[in-house]
């Protein structure tokens, strides 16, 4: 009830609301906007069945914009409650004061009102006992009521909204940015962990915010989507969400999301069924993929992924702009349950109708790897990124960086993170194929641990054997090294143990990774070449080679970036040369 009165002061165009309830909302619900306000006449017919002010045309079903059009709120709410209205329209003397009671109306005057409209809804279901007695605590109903608040807030944070439950007061948000919205909701610290996303293109536009993957939850409460600033739900696009943070994210965590789509209903075909807020896409496949790729732009830009190229997003623009006029299927099959369907609604392709393929538009983004089906896509040995530097000059900085020329400017590379993102993937293939590739040591090693290591280790046999090591427990405190994963330096394997449990014990204080994780990028972290480490030429391009095998080159298994490129044209625009 809630959610449909504020949604139609936002209909009304009000910049601001305020909703009081009290007892959870089932004594009183009171919803008072500035928006349009209606005509004395209006205000009556308001609550009859199907009365919708919002559609005036066969053209206005194919793009509603507003978040009512079915005219059941206000009849379906006067039938089962004691409802006032009392409204005015700016460019009138006097306002209306509408009484319904149980679906009948009791009384209709003139009254003083401020422009704009105010409902007051109280003893919720006094008729229908058994309707009352659905409803939740007082608590639940509140939360219900908070959460729907909360969405409508973020959703519109132009709008100013005050939010009053018994007596307290506890939203009043100043009508304004997103990012004040966000900081008011959640806090300044809680925004400084969200990461802008953008993208925008002449048939949708996305933008929002992401969290960082660090300050995942552990479960879904904050995730927000909307369609055209309507709250919906979409089973593929939390996918792509969750997909395109990619190994920065652990099993059971969740991401913030905020996530603004835009789409022009008359170009893009989107079925919505308004009650139940779940949307379908007719091309489901690349508006996915749309999304995954600019929530790995995001992260990349804030070096969690790297930005590729400074202005990626340019070809992305280019291939955009190329179908401004191309032909565009007129057609919005609207799976509406009480709208007409038949005849009257059958889908019209446009004259020149040929379906757009967003599929092929889409395929321009990716400087990131886009994963097939959800898949991790690999790079074959040769694709785009490791071909342009292949027979071109290699350097190794200061033992530590790798740079080497692409065909878009300058890569540098990040030679340990680099070989723990190729060593992760391969730890965590070897447990997939339990087929540990391990090589015998010709002097078993002998390592002795704290007990509480060793107990640890004890726990953590079977992943360590999975990637190749071969050891034995020995008496008190001590294990036995007899193989180590062929990627363990030669001379570290006295020390590799310990350092793994170290790093192991430290990812549990930072994050809670499962075990199987846990040992991947403990070892990974501590069996790759670490900075300093001087490498040949044929190292470096080995290693490269590998890197860019892996499903997700550009970030390590702890969220840092491997691959940092500058651009010629970043190069130009810093030497201010302008050609
Ligand atoms: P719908 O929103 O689907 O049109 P409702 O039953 O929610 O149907 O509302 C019926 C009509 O009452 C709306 O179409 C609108 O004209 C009018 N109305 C409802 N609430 C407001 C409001 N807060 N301000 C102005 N007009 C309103
Ligand atoms: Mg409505």
């Amino acid at each position: 009830m809630v959610k449909e009165l504020v949604e139609n002061s936002i209909d009304a165009g009000a910049t601001s609301i305020s909703i009081v309830i009290k007892e959870g909302g089932k004594s009183f619900i009171q919803i008072s906007d500035n928006g349009s306000g209606m005509s004395d006449e209006d205000a009556v017919l308001s609550f009859g069945r199907h009365a919708t002010s919002k559609i005036r045309s066969y053209e206005d079903l194919e793009s509603i914009r507003t978040l009512g059009f079915r005219g059941e709120a206000l009849a379906s709410i006067a039938a089962v409650a004691h409802v006032d209205l009392k409204t005015r329209r700016r460019d009138e003397e006097v306002g209306a004061l509408v009484r319904m009671e149980g679906g009948t109306l009791k009384e209709h005057s003139k009254t003083s009102a401020q422009p704009g409209t105010m409902i007051t809804v109280r003893n919720l279901f006094y008729n229908t006992p058994a309707r009352r007695n659905f409803l939740k605590s007082n608590n639940t109903e509140f939360k219900h009521i908070y959460d729907v608040v909360q969405r409508v807030a973020l959703s519109r944070p132009d709008i100013a909204i005050q939010f009053i439950s018994d007596e307290e007061n506890l939203l009043d948000l100043k009508g304004g940015g997103i990012q004040e919205r966000l900081k008011n909701l959640y806090g300044e610290r809680h925004f400084e962990t969200l990461i802008p996303i953008g993208e925008e293109t002449d048939l949708l536009s996305i933008s929002g915010f992401i969290g960082k993957p660090d300050f995942a939850r552990k479960s879904k409460v904050d995730q927000y989507l909307f369609l055209n600033k309507r709250p919906i739900f979409s089973r593929a696009i939390n996918h792509a969400i969750f997909s395109g943070y990619e190994h920065l994210m652990d099993k059971g965590n969740f991401p913030f999301y905020l996530v603004f789509l835009d789409i022009d209903p008359h170009k893009v075909d989107v079925n919505v069924h308004p009650s139940k807020m779940e949307v379908k896409f007719a091309d489901e496949q690349s508006i996915y993929r749309f999304v995954i790729s600019v929530v790995r732009k995001a992260l990349g830009a804030n070096d969690l992924v790297p930005s590729l190229e400074v202005n990626s997003s340019k070809n992305f623009d280019q291939s955009f702009a190329s179908l401004r006029h191309a032909a565009l299927p007129h057609h919005f099959s609207a799976g509406f349950n009480n709208v007409p369907s038949g005849p009257f609604l059958a889908s019209t392709e446009g004259p020149a109708g040929h379906p757009l393929n967003l599929d092929k538009l889409f395929s321009d983004i990716p400087t990131v790897p886009l994963p097939e089906n959800g898949k991790p896509q690999q790079f074959a040995h040769g694709t785009r990124e490791n071909e342009a530097q292949e027979g071109k000059a290699i350097w190794q900085l200061h033992n530590k960086y790798i740079l080497s020329q692409i065909r878009t400017g300058l890569m540098i590379v990040d030679q340990h993170v680099a070989h723990e993102r190729v060593l992760y993937e391969r730890a965590l293939a070897s447990f997939k194929n339990a087929v540990p590739v391990s090589q015998q040591l010709l002097f078993p090693h002998t390592a002795q641990l704290s007990s509480g290591d060793f107990a640890l280790a004890k726990e953590l046999i079977p992943h360590l054997q999975a990637i190749g090591f071969e050891l034995k427990l020995f008496g008190k405190n001590t294990i036995v090294l007899e193989g180590v994963p062929t990627d363990v330096k030669a001379g570290s394997e006295g020390s590799i143990l310990q350092d793994i449990l170290d790093e192991f014990k430290n990812n549990q204080h930072r994050v809670k990774l499962d075990a199987r994780d846990n040992v991947a990028k403990s070892f990974s972290c501590k069996a790759a070449i670490k900075a300093g480490d001087k490498l040949t030429e044929v190292e470096m391009r080995v290693l490269i080679d590998q890197l860019f095998a892996t499903s997700m080159p550009y970030v390590c298994p702890h969220g840092r970036p491997v691959v940092v490129k500058i651009s010629l044209g970043e190069l130009d625009r810093r030497f201010m040369r302008t050609s």
